[in-house]
């Protein structure tokens, strides 16, 4: 009875579009089109070409200020932000476990050791007051630095994560990592656009990165970008990306180990063409989600997830979180609107209950345990308004 319910407010907004309807879909036009054409015929379709650094300043001008690095992944993104933080092997890197693999995986890479911390119920982020009763509880601070007393090891830095594009308690968040000595990098991986104080997010961190990931609000096919806020930090974070090379003008050697992280031109040319429709994309959303709020006012046992007070939010995945009636019929529930056509999807697993990541510490997790079963993302795709 209530799945149909919810299926009819879902179709109600969805009205006229064929089905199936993904969950979501890149806004893809002429300007695409002409913008990679253009750049094929310039024969600069690799790491070397315009579109990369009109990209970056681009980039800038979006995040009023800081400096921007483009990447091959917006995991590449993360992964050259905790090494620019200096997280080095052996520290702990603190997240909450609602989120893409990706930000776990961009610790390991690093070498460090993701640490697991509770989320709260109105961005879906990590929560301040939370972490800072578990870092008083679990961290000791030695000569400035937050040291886990069960582990021994250092935990060098927090990762706040804007999930399906809300933004978290950023401020609050570094104002206890600042007590602690703890870094605070962002994952605005889903989050371009979105702002907080009138701030676009990604400019709070001491690193941050982002996505153009082909699901993505902007996509560049697949791409990344990292942004910081000085220059000396965005050099060394190119300098790592391409392969740590020496600058010569023609000998071959590299002064550190390096990654290919770098963006190709091709896909630059994409993005480009792709945030000049920023505005247009973010105005879509903004009318599907309120179409999805007014659909579902006054429904019983789900009800939209909002962007959290002081925020403005992107949207990128509209989510309805369902009351407890509803939990026990999830699955059904889920069967039943994809076997409609409308390709709902329920957040991702915790990455705290994958086996890889099984081992490792955490606080109590009570509210991400919460959250999780309730959360379904909704077609989200700009073309749908
Ligand atoms: C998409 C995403 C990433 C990784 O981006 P890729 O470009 O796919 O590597 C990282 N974190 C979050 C939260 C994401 O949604």
């Amino acid at each position: 009875m209530t799945i149909d319910s919810i299926l009819e407010r879902i179709e109600r907004v969805l009205a006229g579009f064929p089905r199936p309807v993904a969950l979501h879909e890149p806004l893809l036009g002429e300007a695409e089109r002409e913008a990679v054409a253009r750049c094929v015929e310039s024969g600069w379709v690799s790491y070397l070409g315009p579109d990369v650094e009109r990209l970056e300043r681009r980039l800038e001008e979006i995040h009023g200020g800081g400096h921007a690095v483009a990447t091959a992944s917006g995991t590449a993104a993360l992964h050259l932000a905790l090494v620019l933080v200096g997280v080095q092997p052996g520290d702990e890197v603190l997240m909450p476990p609602l989120t893409f693999a990706a930000t776990a995986n961009a610790a390991v890479y690093a070498g460090a050791t993701p640490h697991f911390v509770d989320i709260e119920p109105r961005s879906l982020g990590a929560c301040p007051e939370r972490l800072e009763r578990h870092l008083a509880r679990t961290v000791e601070t030695v000569s400035g630095q937050a040291r886990n007393k069960a582990t021994g090891r250092r935990v060098a830095a927090l990762v706040a994560v804007h999930v399906f594009g809300h933004p978290a308690m950023t401020k609050e968040l570094e104002d206890v990592c600042r007590r602690f000595g703890i870094i605070l990098v962002e994952d605005a991986a889903e989050s371009l656009g979105s702002l907080q104080d009138g701030v676009p997010v990604g400019r709070r961190g001491a690193a941050s990165a982002l996505s153009f990931n082909g699901n993505k609000i902007v996509t560049a096919g697949g791409g990344g970008a990292l942004l910081c806020p000085d220059a000396k930090s965005a050099a060394l974070a190119r300098h790592l990306a391409t392969t740590a090379k020496a600058p010569h003008p023609w000998k071959l050697g590299h002064d550190r180990l390096g990654f290919n992280y770098r963006m190709p031109n091709l896909n630059a040319s994409l993005a480009l063409a792709q945030l000049g429709r920023l505005d247009e994309f973010l105005a879509r959303k903004r009318t599907l989600a309120s179409r999805y709020a007014e659909a579902f006012a006054g429904l019983e046992g789900a009800r939209v997830l909002a962007e959290p007070p002081g925020s403005r939010s992107n949207y990128w995945l509209n989510t309805i979180l369902l009351e407890d009636s509803l939990l026990p019929v999830r699955d059904e529930l889920f069967g039943k609107i994809r076997e409609a056509g409308i390709l709902i999807r329920p957040a991702w697993e915790l990455v705290s209950s994958l086996p890889h990541f099984a081992h490792c510490p955490r606080s109590g997790l009570e509210v991400s345990q919460d959250m999780q079963p309730r959360v379904v993302n909704l077609p989200s795709s700009a073309a749908l308004a």
